[in-house]
Order: structure tokens, then C-alpha cells, then sequence
């Protein structure tokens, strides 16, 4: 599925290449065990792709936040031990990026196939994507792969920087997030509703913004839902409410307006007397204007998802933002899991957007029944708001 504007990794010629693969190997690890190897496995058919088109593979990820020091606690050694399984190609783990015994020992090396090259985040001159750094890095190889769809909204040396110095093209992981992402934003089915949820207005009032201009629908739930009905004059008891965008709240429902679009808010909520209480805790339903002082909105109502399910019959394009409740509590979850449900059972084109959603959905065990699942959290936010992500934008040549 080739994206206008950027080089697609089809076009390239691959044969006896050795190849620059930046993907997103950023995974949870916990005494040595990797407890989510997502990003691993998202990253396996570029690399098969490479494998089977004669290509050797240098591959190269960053580990948590080591700020460029050496920190054998964030080493990909694992990491690249779990690739060679998952991959069943032996994996050569190296000890370092841009040292003189890494660049002659895959040079010398015509046996191998897969190297793996150490935490890039051990190097100060990945972040700052120094031009030196990012031209040693290229030196490894013949073109560059961008696969690390998670990272592109950095600009770094292994992201950005490369490109500079060698052909570049996008991996195929990066080719069906834009597939996907783009698709929705400039050429939807309609119609097309985006639901956004989660705690903030503020971390999320770009994306608001952005996808009012392009949805027929914005459904708004979670925490953020309260600021818009405080706004509106409701009183919202001790929920989450973020004083100073209430103004900001106003002048989306009048953007709504002008623009002749529909912003769905909850009718209805589930209150408890205060948050993170165990599961005995006294729970009620209450209309959104009807909310008790002393208690505070933790997840949306029946009457709510009547009017979502409504909002969603014959639905063509969804994206979906931010949980819309507190669903890591069982009590507070069912409003989340009933939309993902619901949507499960859609014949639209359902795109779930990165971050807390994607957790919610694992939890639903309906992940199978999405279209698709962003691997990017702050990229995914960050293309939805319209922002250029660079690590795209520097694959955007003619070649
Ligand atoms: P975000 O990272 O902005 O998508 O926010 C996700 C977080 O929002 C999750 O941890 C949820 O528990 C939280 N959240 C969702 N609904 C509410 C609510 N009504 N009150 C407080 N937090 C909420």
C-alpha cells in the first residue's frame, strides 16, 4: 500500500544491500524478561521482507531513557535474543553504534544476516541528531529503512538524520500506519465519527481541534468530558475538570456550530464518592446534570452509550482516542468496554489511535477485530493533530 509522497520500500532494490532498519524495539522489560514483545513482532515483516530480497539487515532501536549514557540495565541484548527466535535467523548482537570493531566486524562478517546494534539512546548525538553521529551511522550500510513508526515524531539522528546521508524508504510497518492514519484524515469514508477520550482536555485539544474539521462526529468522553460540561454551566461534583480550559471547551462547541458538526457528551455518568476506591465502593448512575456535589464522574452512563451506539449505526471510517472511563477499574470500565465492543461488531473501518485506547482494547481481548491498532502513541496523537512528523517528512524525495 504505497503512500503519495514517500518512497516505498517496493522500489527499492535490495539484493546483497546491507540495510539501516530503525524500528521501535522500545518494549517493557522486567528482570531480564521482555513482558510485551508487540513491537518486536510489529516490526517482522519489514524484516522478513529485507531477509527475502537478499538484504542484510542492521537494525537499530532505542531502549527507555538511558540519556546518552551507557546504561547495561537498558541493553538490547535480550531483545535481540527474543529477535533471533521470532525471526529464526541467528541475530549478531553488537557492542556498540558507530565504533571502528562495529563497522568492520559487520563489514567483515558475510555470514550474518541480522545484526542488532546497541541501545542508540547510549549516544548523546542520537538526540540531538548531530550530523556527524547521524553520518557514521549511515556508514553502516547502503539505504535506510524507517520503520519505527513509535519514534517518528522525533526528530534524532537515527529517525531524521540518516536520511540526510542515505536513500530512504518507509518500512512496511510505517507504510500501513499512514495507510491507515492517512486514509482517515484525507480521504475517509463517511460517515466518519472519531471518539476521544482520556484524562486532559489541554494534552488533547489539538487533536479535538484537527479532527472537528474532518469528522461529521466528535464523541468526547472519559475525564476531559467534564470540563465541557462545566463550560456549558453544569455543575460536575469533584470530578476532573481543568478550570482553565473551559474557555477552550466553549469555543470548540462553537466551532461545532459554525461548522454544522454534532459533539456527543455524556447524558449520563457513573459517580463514586472519591477516586481510586476498591471494589465495594457505593457506584450510581446520575444524569450529567445531576451530579452530587461530593461525588465524582468516572465513566459514561447507559443513556450515553445508547446515544454512541446510535452515533455509530452504519458508521463508515472511526478513530478512536482515549479511554471513556477509569477503566483500569473493573467498576469504571464498562463504558470503554461496551464501545470497544460495539465497534468490534462495525463494518467500518475502525482505527484505534495509540496510547491508553490500545491497552483498553488488549483488555477487551477484541484487538483481533480492529483494523487497525496504532503502534505509536505520541506519533499517532501528533499526526492526528495534523502536525509533519519528521521521520516521515525526511522520506518525502523523489528517488
Ligand atoms: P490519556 O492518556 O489522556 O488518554 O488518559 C488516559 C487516562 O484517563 C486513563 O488512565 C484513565 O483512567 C483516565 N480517565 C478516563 N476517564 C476518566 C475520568 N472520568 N476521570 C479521571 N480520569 C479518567
Amino acid at each position: 500500500m504505497p503512500i503519495q509522497g514517500i518512497s516505498s520500500l517496493s522500489k527499492a532494490d535490495l539484493n546483497g544491500k546491507t540495510v539501516l532498519v530503525r524500528v521501535d524495539f522500545n518494549v517493557p522489560i522486567h528482570d531480564g524478561v521482555i513482558t510485551d514483545d508487540s513491537r518486536i513482532k510489529a516490526a517482522l515483516p519489514t524484516l522478513k521482507d529485507l531477509l527475502q530480497h537478499g538484504a542484510r539487515c542492521v537494525v537499530v532501536s532505542h531502549l527507555g531513557r538511558p540519556k546518552g549514557k551507557v546504561d547495561p540495565a537498558l541493553s538490547l541484548a535480550c531483545v535481540g535474543k527474543h529477535l533471533a527466535t521470532l525471526l529464526d535467523v541467528p541475530c549478531k548482537m553488537m557492542a556498540g553504534c558507530i565504533e571502528e570493531e562495529v563497522v568492520s566486524g559487520i563489514q567483515a562478517d558475510s555470514d550474518s544476516r541480522v545484526f542488532l546494534l546497541e541501545n542508540i539512546r547510549f549516544y548523546a548525538e542520537e538526540t540531538t541528531n548531530d550530523a556527524g553521529f547521524s553520518r557514521q551511522l549511515a556508514g553502516l550500510a547502503d539505504i535506510f529503512v524507517q520503520d519505527a513508526f513509535g519514534a517518528v515524531h522525533r526528530a534524532h539522528a537515527s529517525t531524521v538524520g540518516v536520511a540526510n546521508f542515505l536513500p530512504s524508504y518507509a518500512g512496511l510497518l510505517v507504510e500501513k500506519e499512514l495507510h491507515y492514519l492517512s486514509g482517515a484524515l484525507k480521504q475517509p469514508q463517511r460517515p466518519f465519527v472519531a471518539i476521544v477520550g482520556g484524562a486532559k482536555v489541554s494534552s488533547k485539544i489539538a487533536v479535538l481541534s484537527h479532527l472537528l474539521d474532518v469528522v461529521d462526529t466528535l464523541i468526547i468522553g472519559g475525564g476531559m468530558a467534564f470540563t465541557f460540561l462545566k463550560a456549558q454551566g453544569l455543575e460536575v461534583g469533584t470530578s476532573l475538570v481543568e478550570q482553565d480550559q473551559c474557555d477552550v471547551a466553549l469555543q470548540l462547541l462553537e466551532k461545532a456550530k459554525q461548522l454544522g458538526k454534532q459533539i456527543v457528551l455524556p447524558r449520563d455518568v457513573i459517580v463514586s464518592a472519591e477516586f481510586g476506591q476498591g471494589p465495594d465502593a457505593a457506584i450510581e448512575t446520575v444524569l450529567a446534570d445531576a451530579i452530587p456535589k461530593h461525588k465524582m464522574g468516572l465513566d459514561i452512563g447507559p443513556l450515553t452509550l445508547e446515544a454512541i451506539e446510535g452515533v455509530l449505526q452504519g458508521v463508515k471510517t472511526v478513530v478512536w482516542n482515549g479511554p471513556m472511563g477509569v477503566f483500569e477499574m473493573d467498576a469504571f470500565a464498562q463504558g470503554t468496554l461496551k464501545v470497544a465492543r460495539f465497534l468490534a461488531s462495525s463494518n467500518g473501518t475502525i482505527i484505534v489511535g495509540g496510547g491508553d485506547s490500545v491497552a483498553a482494547i488488549n483488555q477487551s481481548g477484541l484487538a483481533e477485530q480492529f483494523d487497525h491498532i496504532s503502534t505509536g502513541g505520541g506519533a499517532c496523537l501528533e499526526y492526528l493533530e495534523g502536525k509533519v512528523l519528521p521521520g516521515i517528512a525526511c522520506l518525502d524525495k523523489t528517488l
